[in-house]
């Protein structure tokens, strides 16, 4: 049995002076089996630690920022470097031209880079700026697709009016006849059509993008003369580092990243190509933090490290090596599971089990121990997950099927 008591004092102490005691995505920590925990301490690797000091094999990568190892000495050696001499200074520091120079090296179609903190920054200040180039309105955005946290992109109906909507227009993920719908519907006024690389919508299948769709949406985007922003927020960095869609020859006129930019530090970036440099440098968009040293050193060695130790290749072999683990455990306990999304950044969930019964019951008995996995999220791989954390985490996963098992008896 596990250490439940600092987390269940702070969840406590959280609800007399934090509203609701948790907020935005963090609230799904509490519709979640009872042995999830919601505080941390600590991460090393692909680790984490709560606040009872039970240890995990994490499989969420803090929803993502993590990309290389919690703690990773290299990256934390950077950012303490600028530390030690500031973070918010009176300017920005070198570390802000070193990145943008970095990302235009790396990502194909990016000539400019510009940075703030969020991921909701990074799609909006794409959507101001496509708005400012193109002098439309509109903007096309996949339904149930999630962009961020402000009045336009949020699926959460309070506070928000129809006014913060007007401008939306739905279409369905992989269906052009139906972006085509939503192009007539704008009546020429398109400013942008926001797309992330694969159909990722929480507590639904991961879908990946076809070519024929990936190709689509940019000859359509060409076509009314509108932006084509793909948003890499959750996917940057793990899929292809030089942009998720060069795999189809296809590149946006801006990409949104954040979380994994800096592995952990607060970041995020907007890259765009020529066309849209100027308009870029027109609109005004700030933040008190957005120049702060700190992170962008921490991008800086991020990104080098990944790209000079082909991290994406070490996410593929581990992420590949649990896919088929979980499956023939699945298999051999009798349940259909299915998974599916790049191995990178999968996605689980059980046949017949619409109430996520069963999910949850795997999930709850697989962090019982030590392994944290999601029920209806998609899981996120990191560099740091070895074939050897894997190969724990799924001798852990087995005997988590057959205590399912015991539970929803064939
Ligand atoms: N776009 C996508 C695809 C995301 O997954 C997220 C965050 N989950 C965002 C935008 C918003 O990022 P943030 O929460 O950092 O504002």
């Amino acid at each position: 049995p596990r250490l439940r008591t600092a987390d269940s004092a702070l969840r406590d102490r959280a609800l007399a002076v934090v509203p609701g005691g948790v907020y935005g995505h963090m609230t799904v920590l509490q519709q979640m089996p009872p042995s999830y925990p919601q505080f941390y301490s600590r991460g090393a690797g692909a680790r984490v630690w709560d606040v009872d000091d039970n240890e995990y094999i994490d499989f969420m990568c803090a929803f993502g920022p993590m990309i290389a190892g919690y703690a990773n000495p290299v990256i934390d050696a950077a950012a303490a470097a600028q530390q030690v001499k500031g973070d918010a200074l009176a300017g920005p520091s070198r570390h802000f031209v070193e990145l943008a120079e970095l990302l235009v090296d790396t990502v194909a179609h990016a000539d400019w880079a510009m940075f703030a903190k969020n991921g909701t920054d990074a799609t909006s200040i794409a959507v101001v700026t496509a708005r400012a180039e193109t002098g439309r309105t509109k903007l096309l955005k996949a339904r149930k697709a999630y962009h961020g946290a402000n009045a336009w992109f949020t699926p959460n109906p309070a506070g928000v009016t129809a006014a913060d909507r007007a401008d939306i227009i739905e279409f369905e993920y992989n269906d052009l006849a139906s972006l085509e719908a939503a192009v007539a519907e704008a009546e020429g006024d398109v400013a942008a059509i926001i797309v992330p690389p694969f159909r990722h919508d929480a507590l639904y299948d991961q879908e990946l993008a076809t070519a024929e769709f990936a190709r689509g949406v940019r000859a359509i985007a060409t076509r009314i003369g509108a932006a084509f922003i793909l948003d890499e927020v959750r996917t940057g960095f793990r899929l292809d580092m030089a942009g998720a869609w060069e795999q189809f020859g296809v590149r946006p006129d801006m990409t949104a990243f954040s979380k994994g930019i800096a592995n952990g530090y607060s970041l995020a970036a907007v890259v765009g190509g020529q066309a849209y440099k100027e308009a870029a440098a027109s609109i005004y968009v700030t933040g008190s933090f957005w120049m702060g040293g700190v992170a962008m050193a921490a991008a800086v060695a991020t990104l080098t490290l990944l790209r000079d130790t082909n991290g994406i290749r070490t996410m593929n072999a581990a992420g590949s090596a649990f896919r088929t683990g979980l499956q023939s455990q699945a298999a051999a306990h009798g349940f259909g599971l299915v998974q599916t999304g790049p191995v990178v950044m999968p996605f689980m969930r059980f046949d017949d089990d619409a109430e996520l019964r069963q999910v949850f019951a795997f999930t709850d008995a697989a962090v019982r121990r030590g392994v944290l996995l999601h029920p209806w999220h998609n899981m996120f791989f990191s560099a740091a997950h070895t074939l050897d954390d894997v190969a724990t985490a799924l001798e852990r996963t087995d005997e988590a099927f057959a205590e399912t098992r015991s539970l929803f008896p064939l």
